[in-house]
């Protein structure tokens, strides 16, 4: 079990800089930072181009700084409207400096895509802690951030609801008692659905997601189920468990978040309902569990939890996650960035919802696999896999 933190024993509040404060966790994350003022305390939010909601948010919470990271937005503020005594930095690399200050203690990393990378290393780089919602972070340069937190002593704790919920399961015994861990998914708005279905669906059907209310792009890869994909990935690392041991279930009601089983049998899961706020509470707050903003299981009616194996015949993006972690070294990166151009061309209306698997598969297949990369090979590489997507017909 994680020790105590510093703040934890001098009781302090912690001090949280939240990076995408305007996204689906970010607001998430507000609330349970307002839950609990003596515990926790923001320094610090960031926002990319959503500025007026940023400002509000400024106004409200009062950090010590706030960041926007498109370079436009950020330059034509009205400063007039920033709250006194806040200060206000413009770009990644302004944002990159800012959580590596002294006054903060715990990064929240809530921006989407490969965008999240830049603010998540600086921050492992100043051995701050992190609370990673991130998943591309750790899809594109698993192994390289993975070493570079131990290196600089820095915990990184898990905010996707399937990691905290293994995260939770694995303080149940030892790495080496592990059998596997099963990552659970709710099969997304498709379930059940064959490929000639597919074919025609519309973005704001794709957008449609039963159980979770969250950012454009995490929901189309729900839909795909390129999500699960990115979370084996994601579990891979974070976990350092071979791929052999890793599985999905589709379980469609969302509140077992996901399971180990042990060697002698026994299989440890966490259950709740679908809500962001538990997992970014846990990540804060650990090893803490005090009552808090999320909802609660009703157990006054009778209720069914169902599982299943995943169509991986009509839905083959998650096979890819299968395949990107027994490889390891650049094919996460590829992956992550050509799913990434594929769903923004979805969104667009200028690619066809199984494209995005296919063209992304396509891509990962053909390019220059290397086995140890640098972050210098990875950002090459994510260009190039921007660009063949890009033109891919
Ligand atoms: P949203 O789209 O709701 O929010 C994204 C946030 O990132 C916004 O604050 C946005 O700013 C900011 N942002 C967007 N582009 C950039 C950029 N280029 N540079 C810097 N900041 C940027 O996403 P979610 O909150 O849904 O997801 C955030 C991350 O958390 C993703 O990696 C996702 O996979 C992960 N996650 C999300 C879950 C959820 O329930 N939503 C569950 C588990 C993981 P602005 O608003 O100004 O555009
Ligand atoms: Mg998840």
């Amino acid at each position: 079990m994680a020790p105590l933190t510093e703040q934890q024993t001098s009781g302090k509040p912690r001090r949280v800089a939240l990076l995408g404060s305007t996204g689906s966790i970010g607001l998430s994350t507000l609330d349970v930072v307002s839950h609990f003022p003596d515990k926790l305390v923001l320094t610090g939010l960031s926002a990319h181009s959503r500025v007026d909601q940023l400002l509000e948010q400024a106004h409200k919470v009062r950090p010590e700084w706030i960041a926007i990271t498109d370079i436009d937005a950020g330059q034509s503020v009205d400063r007039s409207k920033i709250p006194h005594g806040v200060e206000l930095v413009v770009g990644p690399e302004a944002l990159a400096r800012k959580v590596a200050g002294d006054d903060v203690d715990v990064v929240v990393t809530a921006i989407v895509g490969a965008a999240g990378l830049l603010g998540t290393w600086a921050a492992l780089e100043a051995g701050k802690d992190i609370a990673v919602a991130n998943k591309e972070t750790l899809v594109m340069a698993g192994p390289l951030v993975m070493d570079l937190a131990k290196r600089r002593g820095a915990k990184i704790m898990p905010v996707d609801s399937e990691h905290s919920a293994l995260f939770q399961a694995l303080c149940s015994g030892k790495p080496e008692q592990v059998r596997r861990l099963v990552l659970t998914g709710s099969g997304g708005p498709f379930r059940g659905k064959k490929r000639h279905e597919l074919e025609s669906v519309r973005p704001e059907q794709a957008l449609k997601h039963p159980t979770w209310k969250m950012g454009p792009k995490i929901t189309i890869d729900s839909a795909t189920l390129m999500n699960k994909a990115l979370e084996v990935i994601e579990a891979r690392w974070l976990f350092d468990m071979p791929a052999e041991k890793l599985e999905v279930m589709i379980h469609p009601e969302s509140v077992v978040h996901s399971l180990v089983e042990f060697e002698d049998g026994s299989i440890m899961a966490q259950a709740s309902p679908p809500d962001m706020r538990l997992p970014i509470q846990l990540a804060l707050l650990w090893p803490e569990r005090p009552n808090g903003p999320t909802r609660r299981l009703d157990w006054t009616g009778a209720f069914a939890w169902r599982f299943e194996p995943p169509d991986t015949d009509n839905f083959p993006a998650l096979r890819l996650g299968f395949e990107v972690a027994r490889q390891g070294g650049t094919a996460g990166a590829v992956l992550n960035a050509a799913n990434e151009e594929a769903v923004g061309r979805f969104l667009r209306g200028d690619l066809a919802f199984l494209d995005i698997a296919q063209a992304t598969g396509q891509v990962l297949a053909s390019h220059d696999f290397s086995a140890h990369p640098d972050l210098g090979e990875l950002a090459r590489l994510d260009g190039w896999a921007r660009r063949e997507v890009g033109r891919w017909k």
